[in-house]
C-alpha cells in the first residue's frame, strides 16, 4: 500500500456509508456522467461505476492515476471512465465534455481547497445539475446553518446562496478515512444550481462578490465601516438598514442573501 500524500489532503474513505450517502445525494442517473474531483484509490469511483454512470474523473497525483487505470482497465478500455491527469482548479470544465446542467459532482476533496473548488463549480459557465461533497464538519454546518438559530453567514455560504440551495446530508467521523484526519467530516449537497438571482436582480457576479468580500474585509468591523473603507456612500446603506430594522452596527455575516443583492443592485461608489 502507498502513502497517503498530506499535500495533496489524501485523506481515503472507507466507510461504505459514507460512499452510498455521496452517491444517493445526487440521484445519479444511469448514463449521467458525474464529475469525480480526486478519485485517488477509487474509493468512490468503483460504486458509481455501478451505478451504470459516465465517469470523468480528474487526479493530481500521477502515483493515483497509475493505480486507477490498472483497477478500471475494463471501465476505461469500455469508454464509461475517462480519468484525466491535471488540476482541477487549473482546468475548464467545458474541456471534457461536461455540458451545462447534464451533469452532476460527487468529490472527496482535500479540505483546503473546499472554497475554491465550490466557487470554480458554481461560477462556471457550464455549472452542474447537482454537488455532492465531503468537506470539513465545521464547513458544512457554516454553509448550511445546522444547529444554529440564527446563521452566521461566510464569503463561502453566501456564494453557495447566490447559486443554488444546500443541505447536510450526513456526518462522517475521522475514523471513517485512512488515515484519519484531524477533523470529522460532513456530506453536504448543493442542488437546484442557476444563476437567476443575478439575472432577475439584474446583479453581476463581479458586483456581487465584490461589495461581498469588501463587506468581510474585517470581520470584527461592522458593515458600514469595512463598506466606508472601500469607498461607498454609507447613506443610503443607513437608510436600507433602517427600513429594514437592522441595527446600524451590523456584521457581515449577520447579513442575508437578500440584503447583499439589495445593496449590490442600488450601491454605487
Ligand atoms: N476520492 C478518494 C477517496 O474518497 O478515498 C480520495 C480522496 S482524498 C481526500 C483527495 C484526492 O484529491 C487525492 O487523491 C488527491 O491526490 C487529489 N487531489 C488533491 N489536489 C487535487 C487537485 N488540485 N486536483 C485534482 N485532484 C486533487
Amino acid at each position: 500500500m502507498k502513502y497517503a500524500k498530506k499535500h495533496l489532503g489524501q485523506n481515503f474513505l472507507k466507510s461504505k456509508r459514507a460512499v452510498d450517502a455521496m452517491i444517493d445525494a445526487v440521484a445519479v442517473l444511469p448514463g449521467e456522467t458525474v464529475l469525480e474531483i480526486g478519485p485517488g484509490r477509487g474509493a468512490l469511483t468503483g460504486p458509481i461505476l455501478e451505478t451504470g454512470a459516465r465517469v470523468v474523473a480528474i487526479e493530481k497525483d500521477p502515483e493515483m492515476i497509475h493505480l486507477l487505470e490498472e483497477k478500471f482497465s475494463t471501465e476505461i478500455a469500455g469508454g464509461q471512465l475517462v480519468i484525466i491527469e491535471g488540476d482541477v482548479l487549473q482546468d475548464s470544465l467545458s474541456d471534457h465534455g461536461l455540458v451545462h446542467q447534464e451533469y452532476s459532482v460527487i468529490a472527496n476533496i482535500p479540505y483546503y481547497i473546499t472554497g475554491a473548488i465550490i466557487r470554480m463549480l458554481l461560477e462556471s459557465d457550464s455549472h452542474p445539475r447537482a454537488i455532492s461533497l465531503l468537506v470539513q464538519k465545521e464547513v458544512a454546518e457554516r454553509i448550511t446553518g445546522r444547529e444554529t438559530k440564527k446563521q452566521k453567514e461566510s464569503i463561502l455560504s453566501l456564494s453557495v446562496k447566490a447559486y443554488g440551495t444546500a443541505q447536510y446530508v450526513m456526518s462522517v467521523g475521522a475514523k471513517s478515512f485512512s488515515p484519519p484526519p484531524k477533523v470529522d467530516s460532513a456530506i453536504i449537497a448543493i442542488r437546484d444550481i442557476s444563476k437567476e438571482q443575478f439575472v432577475q436582480s439584474g446583479v453581476s457576479e463581479n458586483q456581487f462578490f465584490s461589495l461581498v468580500k469588501q463587506g468581510f474585509a474585517q470581520k470584527r468591523k461592522t458593515l458600514l465601516n469595512n463598506l466606508k473603507q472601500a469607498g461607498y456612500d454609507t447613506e443610503p446603506i443607513k437608510a436600507f438598514l433602517s427600513e429594514q430594522n437592522l441595527d446600524s452596527r451590523i456584521r457581515a455575516e449577520d447579513l442575508q442573501i437578500d440584503h447583499w443583492f439589495w445593496l449590490a443592485k442600488h450601491l454605487g461608489k
